[in-house]
């Protein structure tokens, strides 16, 4: 049952002439699938109208080709395809009885418009603002023709979006597009009436508002995305110009590390203080974010009047019905996002997101995949898992829930492989609830039977006699130093101390003297186990063969604070060199671009740089079975085991696995027409 201090979440509430149905609100978020893949960003945004969030928004949307984000995905409404397009969506969004709303978007001096090949229009004449891309082009400085311009084509995109049935319009003033260019006096230098003192910097997004207002006639709602930052107090003297033009203010702060942050460095709510004074401002509505998944963190925030509706991109991605498991009171089916933005770095690489949480984002049309919807089995057939890590776990879960006898054997006396080590490593505590939801939910059925401290052998497997087999017995960190940078192992000294990371995480007699981590992998783990040995107390040395330690967590966001937490916890890094040999006491470092060798001394070393699959059970099945001395209705490896990954890929195998087993056949999925 709902808890009554939870009702406060479903009171609806007037946003300008539209209503919504309850306080949580899909604000504007990538997927990744953009123009270029209509069907699957409609089916995406139903599920969660399905799910009941009151209003579910698009991405970023381009209102005309002289904003172009091109190689990255983005929304955009151009012509009568793009309004034919989006259509699809407000449909389907309104089937469930919510508000569809769109983010017109302007670009300026953030993008280089690569497909359209139009100059870029920034407030002046500089080399594109985005900090992380290198393009050498520099945008043309918008002149009074231009910006008058962009009053008639947000206009006419606001007409576009009505027609393709839209009930919110927004006016999107930052995230370092244009409109926060021209609020921001570092960045506005110009010296006509859109420059200089507040009032002439806000006067494009004022305009900007009133232009959208006339065009929807009052017929949707206008929102206006600002950010607003308790340390600025100029960003609140902004605002109380602006206070009362837009029907709903979608409010964030200025740093998109803090909005957007992983778990490793925000926690649920962080916006609070920044946000609680600019509602204070206005007597419009106020949505914003925060990472809310739990109920209770919500109903504070609107009891409380620190803004009046629950905004929310990462726990509706994670769970796309998260209002509905709060308004039928089943609070621990809630799937409580993890905060590890593999979602949006996925987007950044310029495909549909993905979630670690959630395996069926971005495969609710192209393999018709429903987070909640699984269907049962009529087979009364039994099924023994191999490894209780995620992709076990999640094999699991959904196998039960699809009626099969499951047995699953894990080795060790606890239940979730990896995600147990690495939840207690500094900054990932909440990586836990991927284990945790899933045994929660295994737990709901009976028919699955949790054998733990049950080390599988062949034998064993074959004892069981189980109808099918599923191998997830993950995998284990290579010492050999073989991976990106090295075709055969690193020379070593017969005296060097090497660990793996894998009795390192054991905590199995860690040698004592200065550490050395070669991290050829680039992702997370490096820079954690090196916080983590300075915590213990060690001197530790990072070597690293990109320019960046950790270089694949841009897309994660979390490149910047990552590496200021290294550079500030004292750890001496070497980034663009390569580990050449291991000696005794010490290594030879190569730089990657000239060969320069120099000594580093280390009296052990840490190389992260590969994993071997635990597949040892699997190939000696494959080889009975493959002979038919091993009778099986299947037998398939998933996880780590098959190809060692992230966390979100290994939940993702054990899905698939688990959705697929005993289907004769599985209708491949559609690769036209996305
Ligand atoms: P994944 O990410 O693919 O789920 P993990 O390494 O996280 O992989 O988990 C694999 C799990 O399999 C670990 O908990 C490990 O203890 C377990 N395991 C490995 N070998 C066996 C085995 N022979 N029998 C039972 N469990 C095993
Ligand atoms: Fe949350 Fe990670 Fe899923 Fe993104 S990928 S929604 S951060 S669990």
């Amino acid at each position: 049952m709902r808890q009554k201090a939870h009702d406060i979440l479903f009171l609806p509430i007037k946003i300008g002439p539209v209503k919504s149905k309850n306080r949580f609100y899909q604000v504007p978020h990538c997927s990744g699938m953009g123009w270029q893949r209509p069907n699957t960003l409609a089916r995406m945004r139903e599920i969660k109208a399905e799910g009941g969030w009151g209003v579910v928004c698009t991405e970023y949307c381009s209102i005309d080709p002289t904003s172009d984000d091109s190689s990255y995905p983005f929304a955009r409404l151009w012509n009568k395809q793009d309004i034919k397009a989006h259509a699809k969506t407000t449909e389907r969004i309104h089937k469930h009885n919510a508000l569809a709303g769109v983010e017109l978007w302007i670009g300026g001096n953030y993008v280089a418009n690569l497909d359209s090949r139009i100059p870029p229009l920034g407030i002046s004449s500089r080399p594109l603002t985005n900090p992380d891309v290198y393009h050498p082009y520099q945008s043309k400085k918008l002149d009074k023709a231009d910006i008058k311009n962009l009053r008639v084509l947000q206009k006419s995109a606001a007409k576009k979006a009505m027609e393709a049935g839209f009930d919110i319009v927004y006016v999107y003033a930052t995230h370092g597009y244009l409109l926060s260019e021209f609020l921001d006096s570092k960045t506005n230098s110009r010296t006509d009436e859109y420059g200089g003192s507040i009032e002439n910097r806000v006067r494009i997004v004022k305009e900007l508002i009133l232009e959208t207002l006339e065009a929807v006639q009052g017929k949707c709602a206008v929102a206006t995305r600002f950010s607003v930052e308790i340390s600025d107090p100029e960003t609140y003297d902004t605002f109380a110009l602006l206070s009362e033009l837009p029907d709903l203010w979608d409010l964030t702060v200025n740093n998109y590390e803090i909005e957007m942050g992983v778990s490793r460095y925000v926690k649920e709510g962080a916006l609070e203080e920044s946000i609680s004074l600019a509602k204070s401002l206005t007597s419009k509505p106020v949505v914003s974010v925060g990472r809310f998944t739990s109920p209770d963190t919500m109903a504070k925030a609107i009891k409380n009047n620190f803004q009046d509706i629950i905004g929310s991109a990462r726990p509706s991605i994670a769970d796309p019905f998260l209002p509905n498991k709060i308004r039928d009171g089943k609070y621990d089916d809630i799937r409580e996002c993890i905060g590890c933005n593999i979602c949006y770095a996925h987007n950044t690489l310029g495909v549909p997101i993905r979630c670690t949480q959630n395996p069926t984002m971005g495969e609710e049309w192209r393999r018709n995949w429903h987070p909640e919807r699984i269907q049962r089995s009529y087979k009364k057939e039994s099924v023994l898992v191999v490894g209780g890590g995620p992709a076990g776990l999640e094999a699991s879960r959904v196998l039960g829930k699809r009626g099969y006898k499951v047995f699953l054997a894990e080795a060790s006396k606890k239940l979730g492989g990896r995600v147990i080590f690495e939840s207690n490593l500094p900054g990932l505590s909440e990586w836990i609830r991927v284990r945790d939801w899933r045994i929660n939910q295994i737990n709901k059925t009976s028919n699955v039977e949790i054998f733990l401290d049950s080390n599988m052998t062949v034998e064993s497997v074959i004892d069981v006699n189980p109808d099918h087999v599923i191998i997830a017995t993950g995998s284990s960190w290579a010492v050999d130093g073989i991976g990106k940078n090295h075709n055969t192992p690193i020379k070593k000294n017969s005296n060097s101390t090497v660990v793996s990371l894998d009795s390192l995480l054991l905590k199995q007699n860690l040698p004592s003297g200065k550490v050395l981590i070669f991290d050829d992998d680039h992702y997370y783990i490096g820079p954690v186990i090196a916080l983590y040995l300075v915590q213990k107390g060690y001197d530790v040395s990072f070597v690293t063969p990109a320019g960046r330690c950790g270089q694949w967590s841009y897309y994660t966001e979390e490149l910047y604070q990552s590496n200021a937490e290294l550079i500030n916890s004292g750890v001496k890094i070497f980034t663009n060199n390569n580990l050449l040999e291991i000696k005794s006491d010490s290594v030879i470092l190569s730089c990657i671009f000239s060969g320069k060798t120099q000594n580093v001394t280390a009296d052990w070393i840490v190389p992260i740089t590969r994993r071997e699959p635990r597949d040892k059970i699997f190939n000696e099945l494959k080889s009975l079975y493959d002979y038919k001395s091993l009778k099986l209705n299947s037998l398939i490896k998933i996880g780590d085991c098959e190809a060692p990954g992230i966390i979100a890929s290994a939940i993702y195998s054990g899905y698939k696995a688990g959705i697929e087993l005993g289907k004769n056949s599985i209708k491949s999925p559609s690769y036209n027409n996305l």
